[in-house]
């Protein structure tokens, strides 16, 4: 591959800047999630093809966002926009719950079928809406007030899952501490937003044990990412899950595995299938419809079927709309296909970017990490072989990895914010390529 040197060549955004400004007129941020300001870069898009992204000025990218995880198949798969058009034309919207259709108890069998802790599974929209219900489940299931979480694992933006800071060294119950140094850090929330939770450190098995046989008779579930894919791609210790999954046995407490990210992504049976630790409950989302919004609550009979008249309340007005059933049962046919090709082809060309990164640092003489399950990861400026925890990731070196991330879109290719890389089965060896050249001469002006 070759190794460039200098600048944008004939970059520029100035019709996204003045959309920018029209927007900050009418939309509080110019955007519309969290707090905006995570692109240094304005950029409005007009359209989108496989794996690249065109822009209001006609720059061209190579798109490793993917909507933020949910576009494992790229843009415009064509069977996909088939299904998703043939949907259009019949019926799109019904009334959650009491219109409903046969694809429901389609989906609902395949994610039974791939996923293995799923016996049955409750729809809903967002994945932040599945793990309000998780939770609520949890706590019906075992009549105990308290949940477990851990430090930098993200599970959506409602009042008691989003931020707060770990105390290193608790009087009482470990719970979270406000800090407006928190990245997540909002003013807003109800008072007693945290009171029912517990945050921890992930992946140190001894403040878990300690903190359950302290408290564990409280606690209703254990929620976490199995892969920490929001705090750098972590994954858990030799031996971690599989301790927890044992506590979660012991002191009679739901194990709950977000796999908003990695469900579908990681593999058809998600972190849980590929690790060998299977959890009580998960929290399905993103890939789950290939773009459209569909989540769900997947896991044991006994907790779901606590969904009825007088037990537990799941609403929600377009659970189930059969524009996103059918998103989410054309993903998975085609994930189905072949024996997984498409995930052999995820895993190509996740290999040719990884290699091609590991090579391009290291010529430039920086310390390079990629880590990473199937379909996401992170470069980490860091010599460490690989990160298992926040306290790691804060050591990377942080303002090149911001700055990094930050420059690619000049030099045409498109990241998460703080450097992850969304992979699609879209991606051609071309546009591994592209990007691979995008790094490299982002690399040249840090
Ligand atoms: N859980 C995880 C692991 C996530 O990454 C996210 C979104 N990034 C959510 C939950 C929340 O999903 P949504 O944004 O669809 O509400």
């Amino acid at each position: 591959m070759a190794s460039f040197e200098g600048g944008p060549r004939g970059w520029s955004n100035t019709k996204s800047q003045a959309l920018q400004e029209r927007a900050a007129e009418v939309m509080p941020g110019s955007q519309t999630n969290f707090r905006g300001g995570l692109l240094n870069t304005p950029l409005f898009f007009t359209h989108a093809r496989g794996a690249r992204l065109w822009d209001v000025d006609g720059n061209e990218y190579i798109d490793l966002i993917n909507a933020g995880g949910p576009g494992i198949l790229g843009h415009s798969h064509p069977e996909y926009i088939e299904a998703l058009k043939r949907q259009l034309d019949t019926m799109y919207s019904l009334g959650s719950g009491i219109c409903q259709t046969e694809m429901d108890i389609e989906l609902s069998e395949k994610i039974v079928r791939h996923v293995p802790c799923a016996e049955r599974v409750r729809f809903c929209v967002t994945g932040s809406e599945a793990v309000h219900l998780a939770i609520r489940l949890a706590r019906a299931h075992t009549k105990r007030p308290y949940f477990i979480r851990f430090q930098s694992h993200y599970h959506g933006w409602f009042d008691s899952v989003l931020g707060g800071v770990a105390d290193a060294s608790p009087a009482d119950r470990p719970l979270p501490l406000e800090s407006e140094r928190d990245f997540f850090h909002t003013e807003g929330r109800a008072p007693d937003a945290f009171k029912y939770s517990f945050l921890l450190p992930w992946n140190d098995i001894d403040v878990l044990e300690a903190t359950l046989e302290k408290y564990g008779h409280e606690v209703a579930m254990i929620h976490m990412e199995p892969i920490l894919v929001n705090g750098g791609g972590c994954p858990p210790r030799p031996g971690y899950l599989e301790r927890v999954r044992e506590l979660c046995d012991e002191h009679g407490i739901v194990l709950s595995f977000d796999e908003v990210i990695t469900g579908f992504r990681v593999g058809l049976g998600g972190a849980q299938a590929a690790l060998g630790v299977t959890p009580d409950l998960a929290t399905l989302g993103k890939a789950l419809a290939g773009g459209l919004p569909m989540a769900a609550v997947a896991g044991k009979k006994e907790i779901l079927d606590q969904l009825r008249v007088g037990k537990v309340a799941g609403a929600g007005t377009f659970n189930g709309y059969p524009l996103g059933v059918a998103a989410s049962l054309a993903t998975l046919k085609i994930l189905e296909k072949d024996d997984g090709a498409v995930y052999r082809r995820i895993d190509l060309m996740q290999a040719r970017l990884k290699e091609g990164l590991l090579e391009i640092c290291e010529r430039r003489g920086i310390p390079a990490l990629v880590q990473g399950p199937r379909g996401v990861f992170f470069l980490l400026f860091t010599d460490k072989p690989v990160i298992y925890s926040f306290k790691e990731l804060m050591q990377v070196d942080l303002p090149r990895q911001l700055k990094f991330y930050s420059l690619m879109p000049e030099e045409g290719t498109i990241l998460m914010y703080g450097g992850r890389w969304y992979v699609s089965a879209a991606l051609t060896e071309a546009d591994v390529d592209r990007a691979l050249e995008s790094a490299d001469r982002t690399l040249a002006r840090l």
